[in-house]
């Protein structure tokens, strides 16, 4: 079955009332029977309920995955994989890991025996030579946030596979259906739902995608339900709902994210354009090779700084000025501002999420904010 026939039928069933649509159960607690048995799958919220489990079974095969886990968002599902690792793991994580992974690395974590390289994966010998006989965990961004560095992430796995460590990729940039990870060897897939599969700029949540439904599965699972970051009924349902229109809003995002990358390419205002759909990316040759769309996430480098960047950000018309991405408008912040006084995002960066407008309202609308 073709990715576009998937996110339509994905987890759906029909009900005893023909409803098409899915329900959403907002019970907290399931029935059991005389004998103090359950009567149906769930028993408590926290640990499973019907629209969750809905959400999951629709999540797994978008991934090509076994398993998912649906989370409240997508700190909540990462942090989940890094409480299910063995205390003293050492991590290898990417320089340009997103800046929250980083933190609840570098300021929590620590203080729990892990430890961590962070090293820039766009080159995979950084990689190899950061693995330890303690390496336990190789966390993948690809593209990454800010900078859209690109990862090999077959060579990545294969550096992981002979270290038996395990292998996650952070995919909520490309989502599957620009990129998928688990088909190259990763083990799981990460995602920030609140992004491109939710889609709207509505809801939050998060998945893990499983390439197998193992024993570091059952782990992260008895580790949602103890550390109860579980998504709420409306807003699994609100993602379901999201994932129907993934593919083609994939399309037009990514047909768009080329057309005012291509568009801004050599602006005498701008000193760069971090867009891996670019030939002259310095990343263009790997995403070929393991994107099928180079997607709606981009940065600008303005020439003349922090101040020539907000000058830039207060001229928008169009163009919201706003944090997060993958929603039906178009974003545009200076990362820097959003990250606060811990970032080491460039000063001279903007961060855009393209929407779904016209390609050529979208292009007007950042030449006359640059140039004027
Ligand atoms: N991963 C990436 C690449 C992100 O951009 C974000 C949020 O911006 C997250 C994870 C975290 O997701 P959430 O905000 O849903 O916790």
């Amino acid at each position: 079955m073709r990715f576009e026939t998937k996110v339509v039928h994905a987890g759906l069933r029909t009900d005893e009332t023909g409803a098409v649509a899915p329900p959403i159960h907002l019970s907290t607690t399931f029935e059991r029977d005389s004998a103090s048995e359950p009567i149906g799958a769930d028993t408590y919220i926290r640990e499973s309920n019907p629209t969750q489990t809905q959400l999951e079974n629709a999540l797994a095969p978008l991934e090509g995955g076994e398993a998912a886990l649906a989370f409240a968002s997508g700190m909540a599902a990462g942090v989940t994989v890094i409480q299910s690792l063995a205390p003293g793991s050492h991590v290898i994580l990417p320089d340009d890991a997103y800046f929250s992974y980083r933190a609840a690395f570098e300021e929590f974590f620590s203080r729990w025996g892990y430890s961590t390289s962070v090293v820039d994966m766009s080159d995979t010998a950084n990689v190899r030579a950061a693995v330890t006989p303690k390496t336990k965990l190789i966390w993948m961004e690809t593209p990454s946030n800010p900078l859209l560095k690109i990862v090999d992430i077959a060579a990545v796995c294969d550096i992981a596979r002979k270290a038996s460590a395990i292998t996650l990729l952070d995919n909520t940039w490309a989502t599957p259906a620009l990129q998928r990870p688990l088909e190259l060897g990763t083990d799981i897939a990460l995602h920030s739902t609140t992004k491109y599969f939710g889609g709207h700029s509505d809801v939050m949540g998060g998945a893990l995608m499983f390439a197998k439904k193992n024993d570091f599965f059952e782990t992260c699972k008895h580790a949602r339900s103890l550390m109860g970051g579980v998504p709420s009924p409306f807003n699994s349902w609100l993602v379901m709902r999201g994932i129907r229109t993934l593919a083609c809003r994939m399309r037009v995002h990514s047909d768009n994210g080329m057309a005012v990358a291509s568009g801004l390419e050599g602006h005498a205002a701008l000193s760069q354009i971090h867009y891996p759909g670019l030939k002259s990316d310095p990343g263009h040759a790997i995403a070929k090779k393991q994107m099928s769309g180079f997607g709606g996430m981009m940065s600008l480098r303005v020439k003349g700084g922090r101040d020539a960047a907000l000058k830039v950000v207060s001229r928008v018309k169009l163009f919201t000025r706003a944090t997060s991405l993958g929603g039906t408008e178009s974003l545009i912040e200076h990362r820097a501002s959003s990250e606060g006084p811990s970032s080491r995002t460039p000063q001279d960066l903007l961060r855009l999420s393209i929407g779904l407008e016209h390609r050529d309202d979208l292009l007007a609308d950042l030449k006359q904010a640059i140039s004027s």
